[in-house]
């Protein structure tokens, strides 16, 4: 018995790869279809998560628990440098119709000090075709709520260009931290001429955290200007609370609101910017393990202020279309 068990042990640990137990992509992928239809025949917007950060103290089943409550189909898992990327495998493995295996944030020091091994390992991961996106990586990154990093890694930095280099050559999508100031903008337009096949997925617009430095992104027409112009250039939308103030200078952040005594509403401006471009938006929550709590908050803002007040049409593209397209190189079919 002892014998057969040990043979048993040995097929299965030499025998068959690791990755035997890792599902084939196009399988993968027909279980996360089958997980959006599930909610699209209940009557439900489904929404993916682009911009989740795990740091791992957070159940899973907590998470989960908050994506069923809000609608959320899938979410894209990335995991913070400490736990690195194969956490997302591993939690995907767990939960296949839930997690999207999601390479490493570069927000924390590896990425900071472009330390070569996290680079080479990054490479590794992109090219192993196991993942779906990658990041959020953060170029200028401004003190937040939950965090105090002031920091700058050039859009145009040897680091970056790690990044969109692979995003490029693989087709698998990357989100960027970068505050808009006017003088900030160039280093990363260098990189959208430099790199037209990358695709970059621009976190947290519909935000203005200083309009005497941020003066192209005081209004939705700045950023229909870059829309024009690059046609690699995705955004998901700001995840503060319509009103809030940014603690560092004390604005308003989320300028896509209209805030008054009568409630909350989407900007009209901001409105007819994802009308016309309905194919560049994608929702992200933003929540890290500080910022949990506000998880329902999030998506019911986006729901009922943002996705609402659009077309069909255009909220079921920003929703989760948009999304399904970038992470799996395919259109999604109806
Ligand atoms: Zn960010």
């Amino acid at each position: 018995m002892f014998k057969i068990l040990t043979a048993f042990i040995f097929v299965l640990v030499f025998i068959f790869p690791i990755n035997a137990f890792t599902l084939e992509k196009g399988e993968q992928i027909k279980i996360f279809q089958e997980r959006i239809r599930g909610l699209l025949r209940q009557g439900i917007l489904p929404i993916i998560d682009v911009e989740y950060h795990h740091g791992g103290k957070i159940e899973n089943e907590r998470l989960i628990s908050r994506m069923d409550d809000n609608g959320v189909a899938l979410t894209w898992l990335g995991p913070n440098e400490r736990l690195g990327s194969g956490e997302s495998i591993r939690l995907n493995e767990l939960y296949p119709d839930r997690f999207v295996p999601t390479i490493v944030h570069g927000d924390g020091k590896l990425w900071h000090n472009s330390d070569k091994g996290f680079l080479e390992k990054l490479a590794k991961d992109v090219k192993s075709g196991k993942y779906f996106a990658m990041g959020e990586f953060e170029a200028r990154h401004y003190p937040s709520n939950t965090n105090n990093r002031n920091v700058h890694m050039p859009v145009d930095s040897e680091a970056m260009q790690v990044v969109f280099a692979l995003s490029s050559e693989t087709g698998v999508p990357f989100l960027l931290h970068h505050e808009a100031e006017d003088k900030l903008l160039p280093e990363l337009e260098r990189m959208l001429v430099k790199y037209p096949k990358a695709k970059v997925i621009w976190c947290h617009v519909g935000r203005n955290r200083n309009p005497a430095t941020w003066k192209q992104f005081t209004k939705a027409d700045g950023v229909r200007a870059l829309i024009k112009k690059y046609p690699n250039l995705y955004f998901d939308l700001v995840q503060s609370r319509p009103g809030s103030k940014y603690h560092g200078t004390g604005y308003v952040e989320g300028i896509m609101y209209e805030v008054s005594n009568w409630g909350t509403a989407l900007d009209p401006e901001w409105k007819k910017l994802f009308e016309e471009f309905p194919d560049r938006f994608v929702i992200g929550s933003d929540i890290n393990t500080g910022r949990f709590d506000n998880y329902d908050r999030v998506m019911d803002t986006f729901r009922t202020i943002v996705l609402k007040d659009l077309t069909k049409a255009a909220a079921e593209k920003i929703a989760f279309k948009n999304a399904w397209k970038l992470m799996t190189g395919k259109e999604w079919e109806d």
